[in-house]
């Protein structure tokens, strides 16, 4: 499978790109995890919005979902022009009634539910979800396809059920919201020290730090998270690209 970060940002996107955003492909079956602010306009680097199959959402917070009415207004006013377009379903958690039902969408987006109590099947993927902790209910997707698996935290503050969850994934993409130093467990978020500690018990293949502050240099969550991580420790970028 293969994943491009389409936005990393935390809470709202920089100028020019997105919140969070990873499109993740297959045999041609095209999925987004996420779909924050930004998200919509950027994957257009990669792929037709109309190409997409699925979205699945972990959380509504706002740089998770915000695009979700965008895509809704992208398939009725394509569906209009007569583009011609693949069956495009949004995967979302029921905790929250009200907003689970706004994802389908005038018969040109069909929405189903998940739970952390069955794995779920979506086009060439094999999903397990994992609750976490934030301050609204928000899952944790462990990802199969083939002999490989992507483990994404979604928002999370470090709870040792999580490491569990992600354990020796070929790819984990962790929040890493804030600096060591950051106080952000308080609100639902790691920081890098969170992170380094989560992936020294989860030991995945690849580390990919997500979900981004707005300050500082990034660089230096990496070597943050470098004092309890030892392996290969990336930092997400628009358009980065991982063939697992
Ligand atoms: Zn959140
Ligand atoms: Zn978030």
């Amino acid at each position: 499978m293969k994943l491009t970060v389409v936005g990393y940002w935390h809470g709202y996107p920089e100028k020019g790109e997105a919140t969070s955003g990873y499109l993740l492909e297959q045999d041609q079956f095209k999925l987004l995890l996420d779909c924050g602010s930004g998200v919509l306009s950027n994957v257009q680097h990669y792929c037709q919005i109309t190409d997409l199959d699925a979205i699945v959402l972990s959380h509504y917070h706002h740089d998770h979902q915000t695009d979700i009415g965008t895509f809704q207004y992208a398939r009725i006013i394509n569906k209009g022009m007569g583009t011609n377009m693949k069956e495009a379903t949004i995967y979302g958690h029921r905790d929250d009634p009200k907003a689970f039902a706004k994802l389908e969408y005038q018969n040109v987006v069909n929405s189903q539910e998940y739970n952390d109590q069955s794995s779920l099947t979506i086009g060439p993927f094999t999903f397990t979800f994992k609750k976490t902790q934030h301050p609204v209910p928000c899952y944790a997707m462990k990802i199969k396809s083939q002999d490989k698996t992507i483990v994404y935290t979604a928002d999370s503050s470090y709870f040792s059920e999580l490491a569990d969850f992600a354990k020796e994934a070929d790819l984990l993409i962790a929040e890493c919201s804030g600096y060591e130093t950051d106080q952000v467990s308080q609100y639902g978020h790691m920081n890098s020290r969170d992170v380094g500690l989560l992936a020294n018990q989860a030991q995945p293949a690849q580390l990919l730090l997500s979900h981004l502050p707005h300050k500082g240099d990034h660089k230096q969550l990496q070597s943050e998270v470098a004092k309890q991580f030892f392996g290969v420790t990336l930092l997400a970028r628009a358009g980065l690209t991982f063939n697992l």
